[in-house]
């Protein structure tokens, strides 16, 4: 079994960047590997320091042994070494925020996502997917939000499945629920102390949390050590009415990581700005300032304005990314109809939203903060699982970012956020999790879509 592995990748390394990848190619697993693997060519480490030309990256006991340039260090003859040409060696990426269900739990890990953060999900779907024994990404997970009494899913379900699936805290078994709803601090509490019972590792905070509640929540967290992550309103959801808790008041709450740039609308307009009119550079320098002095890291998930701002662009785009050129019909078709859905209007406010994102994405950078990649998949339009992350960094750098800047925000920021130290950065002692890409992705970001290996935790998965 070894030496077939071992003659397919081979084979596929002769022709590597010949090669293209349609998911019928897609890696058959993990396998055991040589005990060291050397990887000759350009590094982009995800620290967001420049590329290193003609690296060297020395990967055993699945753990980076080694990183410099090539000549710098001798390794063991019997090493496998894999020059990669002009392709060039980055950390495993991280997608930040996701909602993964089975039938499409295979798509991160050939797009180069060794790991995810689902943001929102039902404990038991997220023990289904952990059963799961085939390679998979390293799964991190919210398990059901804390929302408010007027919780969104109201909104998009029937009666009968909010019964089924949002229990106000402390209702009992939590396994089957996609939402907490609190309204008291005390609810707040107790919502904590059952995802930490669950094995989360952060709480999600949802939009329509009363603030005493959502301070509490925040706070119960910490002394749980879980992390916070917040999705708050935005134009596009349900405008800005129901939301209670804006940007400003989730800093201050300390909270780690902000979706989608949310809250921000509301914060700019209680300082007096119009969400919806041209911008003010000085509101927007206000609240990026809070950001960066909160050491936040901002996750704008642009990818899921994008899809409803320019629908007939990211349609086209789909086949560009990695598993976009066999898209399984269903998943296709559910595209379509959720864009249809959308009016003028919807398209409108999601426009003023990717807009307010960009500028604080801008700011932010500037300032010296931290920015994160996710993608918020399935959510918004044409938002494919996996192949995504790749527009996300593509539209980091359109929003401003340099591309390596781009690339850190889905490694180095993301493992910061997730609390995981020895992951996200090419460094001597961390977990071998690394993607070779095609081509120059300093140079043009849409190189990091040409994935030619995925190695995590020193598991080579080989193309077939
Ligand atoms: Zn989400």
């Amino acid at each position: 079994m070894l030496n077939s592995v071992r003659k397919r990748y081979l084979g596929c390394l002769a022709g590597i960047f010949s090669l293209a990848l349609a998911s019928s190619q897609l890696p058959s697993g993990p396998d055991a590997e040589p005990d060291v693997l050397v990887l000759k060519g350009r590094v982009i480490d995800g620290t967001g320091a420049a590329p290193l030309e003609q690296g060297l990256v020395i990967l055993a006991a699945g753990k980076i042994q080694y990183i410099g340039k090539q000549g710098s260090r001798d390794y063991p003859a019997t090493a496998r070494v894999l020059d990669v040409g002009d392709g060039t060696i980055l950390p495993g990426l991280i997608d930040l925020h996701v909602h993964l269900r089975p039938h499409y739990w295979d798509a991160f890990l050939p797009a180069g996502i060794t790991t995810v953060r689902d943001a929102n999900n039902a404990l038991a779907t997220l023990r289904t997917l952990q059963q799961d024994t085939a390679a998979r990404p390293r799964l991190l997970y919210t398990g059901p939000m804390l929302d408010g009494p007027t919780t969104i899913m109201k909104r998009f379900f029937p009666d009968s499945l909010v019964a089924r699936y949002v229990r106000p805290a402390t209702a009992g078994p939590i396994g089957e629920l996609i939402a907490q709803q609190v309204e008291t601090p005390a609810q707040a509490r107790a919502a904590v102390d059952s995802l930490a019972a669950h094995g989360a590792s952060f709480v999600k905070l949802y939009e329509q949390l009363p603030l005493a509640a959502y301070q509490a929540a925040a706070a119960q967290a910490r002394k749980r050590g879980l992390r916070v992550m917040t999705d708050l309103g935005m134009l596009q959801t349900r405008g800005l009415k129901g939301a209670q808790v804006d940007a400003l008041q989730a800093l201050q709450a300390g909270v780690h990581s902000i979706e989608h740039a949310s809250g921000y609308a509301l914060a700019y307009q209680r300082l007096g700005g119009d969400p919806m009119a041209p911008l003010d550079t000085r509101l927007i320098d206000q609240l990026a300032r809070a950001t960066v002095r909160g050491r936040t890291t901002l996750v704008p998930t642009l990818s899921v304005f994008y899809g409803t701002v320019q629908p007939d662009s990211a349609r086209q785009d789909l086949a560009t990314l990695p598993g976009g050129k066999a898209i399984p019909a269903p998943m296709m078709a559910w595209f379509e109809q959720q864009a249809r859905q959308h009016t003028p209007a919807s398209r409108g406010r999601a426009s003023a939203d990717l807009r307010l994102a960009q500028a604080l994405v801008r700011r932010v950078h500037q300032l010296g903060g931290l920015i994160g990649a996710g993608t918020d998949v399935p959510a918004g339009d044409y938002n494919l699982p996996g192949g995504n992350l790749h527009r996300e960094l593509a539209l980091l750098v359109e929003a401003g970012l340099p591309p390596v800047a781009a690339i850190q925000a889905a490694t180095g920021t993301a493992a910061r956020l997730l609390g995981l130290p020895t992951l996200g950065t090419l460094r001597r002692g961390n977990l071998a999790d690394v993607v070779v890409v095609a081509g120059n992705p300093a140079q043009d970001i849409r190189a990091t879509r040409r994935v030619r290996y995925v190695i995590q935790a020193g598991r080579v998965l080989t193309l077939q």
